[in-house]
């Protein structure tokens, strides 16, 4: 059975790389009957925040990242993880060193000075510990072997080798009896029954010593995966500059949590050419062997494009709750029952070509907006005598036209060429009648959308 987590340390937003880890695990353990679990990983106290938790949880639901069983808290389990080192200190895979930060200091001194390597090598290793001071202060540290290589089987990275005299002996558990974070990761992933820990390459080093924890106790290494970080349009190390770097502002820019799942997934993996695809698409698809081995670097042009195909695409409940939970983000007032069932209505037209949710929302301001319609400059150009007066003719017809696409063209053309004008000409005043704009859906589309009563009523305030 696979087992995935997302592990992120809350000390800030949820940023677009640790969204792409997210999915990733997400994807691998969904698409596998597995289970995906969030760690937050709480131990920095001064620097975790309950606001930067929440962010986490709302941006992982937003993208629809589900996980499994309660969220668990890696600072509340302190006390499990000093009973490893414990352990550890039992088997004698660990010792007590009680080694000063001054003595340390000397040892890497005269190490420098004689051209040594200055990893601190213990004194206290092989003391015997009947030689233990009695009351002082220690650390437990790790017994690194000296020699031989660790090698990190890396499923993306191939194996990457690390020599063990590279390695210190790590220290386990501080003087005041608090974990170190290495081993409070292996003993949460081991305990949580972590298969697969997919994350960030900036994670690669750490991997090396966290094998010899689980070396030490004799536990399963789980598969690593060590995914390159997200890279910036100029192939430099993603930043601010280069744009939006947390999950939330994409949120609030309008881009709709499906088109987002579909690019944070080819942030970095490929399947053949595919680059629009859907949930079901991606669960079947994804694995590990399509990750790339080199940084993913942002694009918003194939962000939109991507987008736009969504929405293109995308049921309209599917939609209307996307526009829900962005019109919540950004801040704007929720729509009305009578706005949620005129957009519906008006969905099919204003779908097409629509990158994001506020521009599909723009094309659909005619339903949201009311009469007495005002033309802005553009569109108040269209409405002239000569116009104004075809409108307040056109009225009475309308008045008794079947209400349909067909017969609308029908009534539509007749009038234009009645007038010697070809139909765009006219056109432009029912954009500015109806919508207020130049550019809008067509007009037989806000026809249709508005109904007859309310269409009539707007071609008359415009015919004046
Ligand atoms: N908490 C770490 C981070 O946010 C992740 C550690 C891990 O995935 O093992 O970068």
């Amino acid at each position: 059975k696979i087992v995935t987590r997302f592990a992120p340390s809350p000390t800030g937003f949820l940023h677009i790389g640790g969204a792409r880890t997210a999915l990733f695990n997400w994807l691998y353990a969904r698409g596998r009957g597995g289970q995906f679990l969030l760690r937050i990983e709480d131990t920095d106290r001064a620097r975790s925040t309950e606001a930067a938790t929440d962010a986490i949880l709302k941006g992982l639901s937003w993208l629809g990242l589900d996980h499994d069983g309660d969220v668990v808290s890696q600072a509340a389990r302190a006390d499990r993880h000093a009973e490893v080192a414990r352990d550890l200190l039992s088997k004698g895979a660990a010792y007590k060193c009680f080694s000063s930060q001054e003595e340390i200091e000397a040892f890497r001194e005269t190490a420098r000075a004689e051209g040594r390597s200055t990893l601190f090598v213990s004194p206290w290793r092989d003391a015997d510990p009947s030689t233990h001071p009695e009351d002082a202060p220690y650390v437990i540290r790790l017994k690194t072997s000296l020699d031989g290589e660790t090698v990190i089987r890396d499923e993306v990275q191939g194996d990457v080798r690390i020599g063990n005299d590279q390695l210190d002996d790590m220290i386990l558990l501080r003087s005041d009896g608090s974990p170190v974070y290495m081993l409070a990761v292996v003993v949460d992933d081991h305990d949580m029954g972590v298969t697969h820990v997919i994350r960030g390459d900036d994670h690669l080093n750490n991997a090396a010593r966290q094998m010899g924890i689980y070396t030490a106790m004799g536990w399963d290494v789980p598969v690593y995966a060590h995914i390159p970080l997200i890279h910036g349009p100029d192939g430099k190390k993603l930043s601010k500059r280069h744009g939006a770097v947390g999950l939330e502002e994409y949120q609030v820019m309008g881009y709709p949590a499906q088109g987002m799942r579909n690019y944070l997934a080819r942030l970095g993996w490929s399947h053949g050419d595919d680059e629009v695809f859907s949930d079901a698409e991606a669960l079947e698809w994804f694995d590990i062997t399509g990750i790339g081995k080199s940084p993913a670097r942002l694009d918003f042009k194939k962000l939109e494009s991507i987008c736009g195909h969504h929405i293109a695409r995308m049921e309209d409940a599917a939609l209307l709750q996307e526009i829900d939970a962005f019109l919540d983000a950004a801040g704007r007032p929720a729509l009305t029952e009578g706005q949620r069932v005129l957009l519906s209505e008006g969905m099919y037209c204003l779908k097409d070509r629509a990158k994001t949710l506020p521009e599909l929302l723009e094309k659909g301001q005619f339903i949201f907006a009311e009469r007495p319609i005002v033309p802005d400059e553009k569109a108040a150009k269209a409405l002239d005598d000569v116009s104004q007066g075809i409108l307040s003719e056109l009225t009475p017809q309308l008045r008794n036209a079947n209400w349909s696409r067909d017969n609308l063209e029908v009534v539509l053309n007749a009038s234009a060429e009645a007038h010697g004008i070809k139909f765009g000409k006219l056109a432009g005043p029912l954009r500015a009648a109806l919508a207020g704009r130049a550019v809008t859906p067509s007009v037989f589309d806000m026809m249709l959308v508005l109904g007859r009563d309310e269409t009539i009523a707007r071609l008359d305030d415009a015919a004046g």
